[in-house]
């Protein structure tokens, strides 16, 4: 497959220039758009990736009654296997982040549901929320919830992504593009455009990544405007609103896409100086875009991903 040059206008669908010899299949899984490039002969093995998220979908969604999750927040069902795996992954960036990711937010979850919001929940519904919010409530080894329920929002596609991308390797394929709603992995080596928190559709600056997941979390992804202020997705667990700061989106690279998609998350609640959490982690790096459109960088980003401005 000769080399693609791609924009991946992360959190939204890509705009590839595949060569006759690829294909791209898409799919609706996990909320999100995803859409897996591979070449002709790995359409089989795309296929099966997309029926990979409905599998974990039925695992990790929050809102669907039939998921393990939702056994796990309303049943009394103790976690086990990958559930649990992901529970425990996520309590650890909780710890390294102090509280800034943070999976117990489920209840500020449900209860802000910007999907469908129209005005923001009352100062009063936000405090009762918080009282059952906190990862310290957790006890994973009696397993008990101690009155909070979990959000695997900001992980599970992460996880996902990271389980195709080793069916791919298992399977021998050398060039692919798993993009869950943004959430990239890709096999080979590939330009893709970060896109621009300001402009829709447009890449605000393009790097180069080679077998490696890049993760944006952003304001504009998810959010209701009411009276004059934006109220986004994703939630200061300290606070129980939408998270303000000076940041516009985060970006994390990482060969683990689960890390890169929980410190995306913790960064863009936690702000600049939380750039220092990816050297907790192998090979992870992050491009933050300010709110004043400058670009921030851990050290050494700029010249390892060849970023183009
Ligand atoms: P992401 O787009 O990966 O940053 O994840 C955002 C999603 O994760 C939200 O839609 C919520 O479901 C959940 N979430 C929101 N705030 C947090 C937080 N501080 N820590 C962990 N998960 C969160
Ligand atoms: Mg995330």
């Amino acid at each position: 497959m000769k080399k693609l040059i791609c924009i991946l206008l992360i959190s939204n669908l890509i705009l590839c220039a595949c060569s006759k010899k690829n294909e791209t299949v898409h799919g609706f899984a996990m909320d999100t758009y995803i859409s897996i490039t591979v070449s002709k002969k790995d359409v089989p093995a795309a296929k099966s990736a997309i029926k990979k998220c409905r599998d974990y979908e039925k695992i990790f969604s929050r809102t669907d009654k039939k998921s393990e999750l939702w056994k796990v927040n309303h049943e009394g069902k103790t976690p086990s296997g990958e559930l649990l795996d992901v529970i425990n992954f996520s309590l650890s960036v909780s710890e390294k982040s102090d509280g800034a990711f943070d999976i117990t937010v489920a209840p500020l979850s449900t209860l802000w549901n910007v999907k469908e919001r129209t005005y923001p929940p009352s100062a009063e519904e936000i405090a009762n929320a918080l009282k059952n919010v906190g990862y310290k409530r957790l006890d994973t080894q009696s397993f008990s919830l101690n009155g909070t329920t979990l959000d695997l929002g900001a992980i599970a596609k992460g996880y996902t992504a990271d389980k195709i991308f080793e069916d791919f390797k298992a399977q021998g394929i050398k060039k692919a593009i798993i993009d869950l709603g943004g959430n990239i992995y890709v096999i080979g080596e590939y330009t893709v455009g970060i896109r621009s928190p300001f402009k829709t559709d447009e890449a605000y600056c393009t790097i180069t990544l080679k077998d490696k997941s890049a993760v944006t979390s952003g304001a504009y992804q998810r959010y209701f405007d009411y009276e004059g202020k934006r109220y986004h997705h994703i939630i200061d667990p300290k606070t129980g609103y939408p998270s303000e700061g000076d940041i516009a989106s985060v970006t994390v690279i990482s060969p683990s896409s689960k890390t890169a998609d929980a410190l995306s998350t913790a960064i863009f609640v936690k702000g600049t100086d939380a750039l220092s959490l990816c050297s907790l982690y192998d090979d992870t790096g992050a491009l933050i875009i300010m709110n004043d459109g400058e670009i921030k960088t851990t050290e050494g980003f700029d010249e390892k991903y060849n970023l183009k401005k």
